[in-house]
């Protein structure tokens, strides 16, 4: 995906991640502000905040923390809702949520409803940082700020986890298949619409079928083996069950 490096402030993040710490979850935000007003909140030194992007209500992607460093974007914890969160060491304390987790702020107020390409692309930005880091696309992993911060209102009051779920697309192709046809071993589900397990059955296509296949795609992973194929018409077939796994 395109994204503008933007940067921040020295002292508005951390250098890397503590040692054994990488992100587990994505955090999604509300700027409460303009894409340039979050620009320069994260370039004031005085301000002790930045995320790792921001998505523009026009679908552009500012980046201002590499993912492998850490942003201040989660780290007050009030009256959390998450089950995620990872205690500390004194009782009733917390792990700073900033060490594993990536932040995402989006352009606009908390009361505004996101045009379709800012939904669009900030779905695809989750959906991609998922891949890179294996976090699972669900709401215990992609989560509202609220979830942590009990008084800010992030991502909004009319935007929901699931609206940013329901639009992550399928993976990206990652290598051409090589082959263009496949042969089922056993009867193996066609999935409709993403290489998941978790996507709904289109149909059963019985053992020793021979398959024509456009594409391979990285899904979900089944017996160590996260490859898929792609049937050209928005469907996919684990590899793993087929002759060219
Ligand atoms: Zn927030």
């Amino acid at each position: 995906m395109q994204k503008t490096f933007v940067g921040c402030a020295a002292v508005n993040f951390r250098r890397g991640r503590p040692s054994s710490f990488q992100p587990e979850a994505i955090v999604i935000h509300i700027g409460e502000g303009s894409l340039r007003s979050i620009d320069m909140q994260f370039n004031d030194p005085n301000a002790s905040v930045s995320a790792h992007y921001c998505v523009s209500k026009a679908g552009d992607i500012h980046q201002y923390v590499d993912e492998k460093d850490t942003a201040f974007h989660a780290g007050t914890i009030d009256q959390p809702a998450w089950k995620g969160l990872k205690p500390g060491i004194a009782p009733g304390s917390f792990i700073n949520p900033n060490f594993y987790t990536i932040g995402i702020e989006h352009e606009g107020f908390a009361d505004d409803k996101w045009p379709d390409d800012q939904l669009a692309t900030s779905a695809a930005l989750v959906g991609e940082i998922a891949q890179r880091w294996k976090i699972p696309l669900d709401e215990d992993h992609v989560i509202r700020h609220h979830q942590i911060r009990f008084l800010k209102s992030c991502p909004g009051n009319v935007i929901t986890i699931a609206d940013i779920l329901a639009r992550i697309p399928p993976a990206a192709p990652v290598v051409p298949p090589g082959v263009t046809s496949v042969k089922t071993i056993n009867n193996l589900r066609l999935r409709g619409g993403a290489p998941s397990v978790t996507a709904p059955v289109v149909r059963t296509i019985p053992a020793q079928t021979i398959v024509e296949v456009s594409t391979v795609f990285l899904g979900d992973t089944v017996n160590g083996n996260n490859k898929w194929y792609s049937d050209g018409t928005g469907n996919f077939l684990w590899a793993g069950g087929t002759d060219q796994p």
